[in-house]
């Protein structure tokens, strides 16, 4: 599932791609994607040019003349761009024609991604997006410290809490625990003020190093798509032996997610 740098890195390649493109006509061949009316989905989109692509937390935003939408690729999405030509893959679901003679398509195997038709001017303030909490790289101690001192959740649970930040998914979380040699399991609200302002940084840290890395990928898809899945370098997700002291990496479900971190490295901070 794509987190946030994953998602960055999608948007900067579909960026060099379809910026300045005039969507001249939308094929939907699942309309269950489009949230919402798909007739009034295609109408609005039609004969817009692409402004922009943003992105809040794991949500792509692109902004065209007059509306904007909201794409959220979930576990399976993804965009491809290929000659208007070519013919369909079975999990085309939505295919945007572009004034080039290309095209640009959503597919999606497991048709959990959505799309949905927002007010290009107030888009943060309606759902999905309005409950999404500040980007990391943007997200201050203030927004940030009360809603932590205030939980008795584990640390790397609320770490996936997209309304105190938005954009960090279960890899980056158990990155950050490690990184801040903390137990994943420690209560959010024994945290002190300083490991909070640390926090927020590290995962800044986190963040920009997976979106460097990916952005090497940029331009290189192919077959597969835009998925912005790249190798990212990981310390303790899915690792065996920590890199610092080699002990063995400990895997444990924390509310239902495989949470991996070093006992030597990480310990509890109560
Ligand atoms: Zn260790």
């Amino acid at each position: 599932m794509p987190e946030g740098p994953e998602v960055e890195t999608v948007r900067r390649t579909l960026k060099h791609f379809v910026l300045h493109r005039t969507i001249t006509k939308v094929t939907v061949r699942y309309p269950k994607i489009i949230d919402g009316d798909a007739e009034a989905f295609v109408q609005a989109v039609t004969n817009q040019t692409i402004e922009d692509i943003k992105r809040k937390g794991k949500y792509l935003i692109f902004i065209l003349d007059d509306v904007a939408f909201i794409s959220h690729l979930r576990m399976e999405g993804k965009y491809n761009i290929k000659p208007a030509d070519t013919l369909y893959q079975k999990h085309d679901h939505i295919i945007f024609y572009l004034d080039d003679g290309t095209t640009l398509r959503y597919n999606d195997t497991r048709k959990f991604g959505r799309m949905k038709l927002v007010d290009k001017d107030h888009y943060l303030e309606v759902l999905p997006l309005s409950k999404l909490g500040p980007d990391p790289f943007s997200a201050t101690f203030e927004e940030v410290y009360p809603k932590i001192h205030r939980s008795h959740l584990p640390i790397k649970t609320l770490l996936l809490d997209q309304s105190i930040m938005c954009g960090i998914g279960n890899i980056y979380a158990n990155e950050i625990c490690f990184a801040m040699k903390m137990d994943p399991r420690t209560r959010a609200s024994r945290l002190s003020k300083n490991r909070v302002k640390e926090l927020i940084v590290v995962t800044r840290q986190i963040l920009e190093e997976a979106i460097k890395q990916g952005g090497t990928t940029i331009h290189s898809f192919d077959a597969n798509g835009i998925t912005g899945l790249f190798q990212v370098k990981l310390k303790v997700h899915a690792q065996t032996t920590c890199q610092e002291c080699g002990s063995p990496i400990k895997k444990i479900q924390l509310n239902g997610r495989g949470t991996y971190f070093c006992p030597v490295c990480q310990k509890r901070r109560y």
